[in-house]
């Protein structure tokens, strides 16, 4: 085959170029690489073009693991790469671009290693993965067995103390430091807590299902046996990962137990872009990345911000200038352009949708597609009136992060049969699933599992031997067929029809009136379910990282539709879109009033907010709505007041925005503002200041 040097090579400055070939040369240093730089500077680019270089020099596709923050940031990698390695080979248009197995996020590749290695570390290989609303019932039905609601008093509750749980695990540390740090209102029950999570271990290993932190923490526990981790580490040729600032305590243990001395280690990511130490990543594994390695990680900085015009990157920097501890990093553009972003004050949530909806229509009669523009916010929740805004104008869109329709009852339960066929121990998914049947309370669902627990070799034959109450006795007989059907042989999709069509009778005796739409959301989940080959994986990845929801009520929408997006901070990391809309830029938003007033925390809302703005290539737009209740803690208890401007664009950098004000909508408007309306195109900085 011919081998042309592809387009992406072409336009690499000569750092990225650097990053590109760190290895190539002769004198065999395959050693660890550092990219670390500012926002838009080709971070990821330069990672997938490393890949390319190293498939063109021999290394195998199945043998390299590339690590992304999303799925959905995985399968771009992949296209982008195979589009250039096409491209170079000069493989024939009809020839499929090379797959690379081992694409996708730390707990998807964590999930498939322990499938694959299940029996070598006593787990089964039907194991299955809890949500994170199931882990919290585990820890819910624990709690309870062990009446420590009752015993102390103000007990965290089950989601507190799964978050406790989760952030032992993840930063690797004691309980005790982690109360003393995070939880100090939870001291008083560090011995019920160590009672807590060890029976909620022994459950989960009991039942075979895992947490999410499980998929990290039993790949660790294969790296600690040294034959494991060779073979492990043998299997990876190249190991890359990118937004590594956003990584934990216990993947980065895992690196250096798949790679040792870094060889061939390549890391990409920013400090100042650290958004999710709330889950317990660390900051500091990037910036500790390069003295882990004797010889140490060879680093390359990348300087020229190749997405934003000059204005809005002079505006980012800005913002995160202002932020107390970074890693410092020039940034540039040569993108002038005569347009600011823009800072626009409107009277309220309602004038904030019906503005964002006007701009966006606006844009796409310039020509934008609705899919070159977003909208941003910092919870799931602010997008509400949005939606349906957008909704009453027929804008189609789509929302990332959080799943709604993952959480509805209707579609746990159709997935809790499909666990359980797949995994007879899990008791969470026996428990809810006999339930449905009328005449089968939780007294029978206990004394069924007890009975699936006896018989642990054989679970299903205890189902077989069941005796229900006799009220339930015809509908046990239909579920008990279907359940040791589905256990003996899965057709996929077929097993979801089916227990569809078991449920519906369920759903509709359940729901009534609301049956038909929560059948809809049935049929979107059997459509989503097409796009999987079988049962185990869709399981999986539906729990790892579920598809997105959409406004369009009959499905996901086709490929060549357009759409506006809508998405989380946290979920639009790494993306770019040509305008960029910040809703609720106000004090209680962003910083969101969850962040207690801890300088860390509060910089890290700081850290979202740059790169919020950091999505944007052309036009940036951040929105404040001036009547927006928000909390307040005061000695005397919490009072809601109208919210102002973010703290984190003070005077001086509101000056290198364009700001607007706007009239306010209803004119007989009767209560009283605190900060005053007004007129159209006003300056209002004096107001914020
Ligand atoms: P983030 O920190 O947001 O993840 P990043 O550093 O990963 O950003 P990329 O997404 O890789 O940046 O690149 C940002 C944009 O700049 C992309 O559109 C990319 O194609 C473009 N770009 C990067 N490097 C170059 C270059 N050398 N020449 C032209 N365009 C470039
Ligand atoms: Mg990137």
């Amino acid at each position: 085959k011919k081998m042309s040097p592809p387009q992406v090579f072409a336009d690499l400055n000569p750092q990225q170029r650097e990053a590109v070939e760190h290895g190539r040369t002769s004198e065999g240093s395959q050693g660890p690489l550092l990219v670390i730089a500012g926002a838009g500077s080709g971070k990821t680019k330069t990672l997938a073009a490393r890949v390319v270089r190293l498939v063109m020099d021999g290394a195998d596709p199945n043998r390299i693991l590339l690590l992304t923050f999303s799925r959905r940031a995985a399968g771009e990698m992949e296209q982008r790469v195979g589009r250039a390695l096409h491209q170079a080979l000069g493989y024939s248009a009809t020839q499929a671009p090379p797959r690379f197995a081992w694409a996708g996020t730390f707990h998807g590749v964590g999930a498939r290693l322990l499938r694959e290695y299940a029996e070598r570390i006593g787990l089964a290989r039907n194991f299955t993965i809890l949500d994170r609303a199931d882990a919290e019932d585990l820890m819910g039905m624990q709690r309870q067995a062990l009446g420590l609601a009752e015993k102390a008093d103000r007990f965290p509750l089950k989601a507190s103390c799964l978050a406790i749980y989760s952030r032992v695990i993840n930063s690797e540390a004691r309980l005790d430091t982690v109360l003393q740090q995070f939880y100090p209102w939870c001291f008083g029950c560090l011995a019920e807590l160590k009672q807590l999570f060890r029976a909620y271990a022994e459950a989960k290993q009991q039942q075979q299902v895992l947490d999410y932190d499980d998929l990290l923490l039993y790949w660790m526990h294969m790296m600690s046996d040294p034959a494991l981790a060779a073979e492990l580490g043998a299997r990876f040729d190249h190991v890359l990962i990118d937004e590594y600032q956003d990584t934990n305590r216990l993947q980065a243990a895992i690196l250096k137990g798949l790679k040792p001395r870094g060889e061939n280690l390549t890391v990409v990511g920013d400090d100042a872009q650290a958004i999710y130490s709330f889950r317990a990543a660390e900051v500091r594994n990037i910036l500790d990345f390069p003295a882990q390695f004797d010889p140490p990680a060879r680093i390359v900085a990348l300087e020229q911000n190749y997405r934003s015009t000059q204005p809005i990157l002079e505006a980012s920097n800005a913002v995160i200038a202002l932020a107390k501890h970074r890693h410092e990093k020039r940034l540039w553009s040569d993108k002038p352009s005569s347009e600011k972003p823009r800072l626009i004050v409107l009277q309220d949530e309602s004038a904030q949708a019906s503005w964002v909806a006007d701009e966006v229509l606006k844009r796409r009669e310039e020509g934008l597609k609705l899919m070159q523009q977003a909208v941003l916010f910092r919870t799931a929740a602010h997008s509400a009136p949005l939606e349906l805004e957008l909704t009453r104008r027929n804008i189609p869109f789509r929302k990332y992060g959080g799943l709604k329709f993952l959480e509805s009852t209707h579609v746990k339960d159709v997935l809790g049969m499909l666990r359980w066929a797949q995994n007879p121990r899990g008791r969470l998914a026996a428990f809810r699933v006999s339930q449905l049947l009328p005449g089968f309370g939780p007294a029978s669902a206990r004394r069924l599992l007890d009975a699936m627990d006896e018989q642990a070799a054989d679970a299903w034959a205890a189902l077989r031997d069941f005796k229900p109450p006799p009220a339930a006795a015809a509908d046990w007989a239909l579920l008990r067929e279907l359940m040791l059907s589905l256990a003996a042989q899965s057709e996929w999709p077929a097993d979801l029809e089916r227990v569809i069509d078991w449920y519906q009778p369920h759903l509709e005796r359940l729901y009534e009136d609301q049956a038909p739409v929560r059948l809809a959301d049935l049929e979107q989940l059997a459509r989503i379910a097409q796009a999987y080959g079988e049962r185990e994986r869709f399981l999986t990845e539906l729990t790892l990282d579920p598809p997105n929801a959409s406004s369009d009520e009959s499905g996901v929408p086709s490929l060549d539709e357009d759409y506006l997006i809508l998405s989380t901070i946290h979920s639009s990391k790494g993306q770019e879109w040509n305008a960029v809309y910040l809703l609720n830029a106000v004090d209680g938003c962003i910083p969101s009033d969850m962040a207690t007033g801890q300088t860390e925390e509060i910089e890290e809302e700081r850290r979202l907010l740059y790169v919020a703005m950091t999505r944007a290539k052309q036009h940036l737009a951040i929105v404040a709505p001036q009547r927006y209740y928000v909390r307040q803690q005061r000695r005397d208890g919490d009072v809601h007041v109208y919210a102002t401007l973010t703290r984190f664009i003070p005077g001086k950098v509101a000056r290198l925005f364009e700001q607007v004000g706007a009239a306010p909508r209803a004119p007989l408007a009767q209560a009283a503002p605190v900060v005053p309306t007004v007129d159209v195109g006003a300056k209002v900085r004096s107001l914020w200041d």
